[in-house]
């Protein structure tokens, strides 16, 4: 018998801001509801019909600094308008423990980070198609300011070429096209060999026995 890991998979999604990372993980949870995405935390206020606990666990600077200084966060980054956003370490490691696959939906820093602390994690950069189409749907959103979307776009060019350091690049030209490349390869991490704890030789031994054996006994020629 073969004896596979129990341990889910934890799935890095990351890219610059406005490639559709977003997007792409409501998509993926839709479709795949025992996939569990972790809820960051940050000190930004939120957005119109944002809810605490859903989108984010929103808190204030001081109350992020205590989580980090407790040692409670599995990454985090200082990413825009000086705001902090990070992984809560307890609700991914709980999942993880109980065979639960978990996607964390983070900027290129943090991944680093992640990626430092949990090499086995599977790292997926979605990309823009191009730097126009990023720019077109940073202001199509509409929900930051020009400002914002100058700063994000700034940061984008920088992340890009951070490409290199993930296991898969995923092109969102199309968010069906995206979500199905990002589903084949969360079943085709869970295939690995590595994904086996025990392969039982003396079942192995037994069966070959039973096979010459028993099942053969009537084959003459
Ligand atoms: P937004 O303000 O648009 O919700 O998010 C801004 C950026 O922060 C996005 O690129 C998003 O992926 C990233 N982000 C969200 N949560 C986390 C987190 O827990 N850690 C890190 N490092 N980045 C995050």
């Amino acid at each position: 018998m073969v004896k596979e890991k129990v341990r889910g998979n934890l799935i890095v999604i990351s890219g610059p801001s406005g490639c559709g990372k977003g997007t792409i993980c409501a998509e993926l949870l839709k479709n795949n509801p025992e996939l569990f995405l972790s809820v960051s935390m940050t000190t930004r206020e939120p957005r119109d019909g944002e809810i605490n606990g859903v989108n984010y666990y929103f808190v204030t600077k001081d109350e992020f600094l205590d989580k980090i200084d407790d040692g409670d966060m599995l990454e985090y980054a200082v990413v825009y308008n000086g705001n902090y956003y990070g992984t809560p370490k307890d609700q991914v490691e709980k999942k993880l423990e109980q065979g639960i696959d978990v996607i964390l939906e983070i900027e290129i820093e943090g991944a680093a980070k992640v990626n430092e602390t949990m090499p086995e994690g599977i790292f997926i950069f979605i990309m823009p198609p191009s730097m126009r189409e990023l720019k077109r749907r940073l202001i199509k959103r509409n929900t930051e300011t020009k400002e914002q979307i100058i700063e994000r776009f700034k940061r984008a060019y920088r992340e890009i070429n951070e490409v290199s350091k993930y296991n898969y690049i995923v092109i969102n030209d199309e968010v069906k096209n995206a979500v199905s490349k990002v589903e084949s390869i969360i079943k085709a991490e869970k295939c690995r060999v590595n994904r086996i704890e025990d392969f039982d030789l003396n079942t192995k031994e037994e069966m070959l026995h039973e096979l010459l054996t028993e099942d053969l006994k009537d084959y003459d020629k």
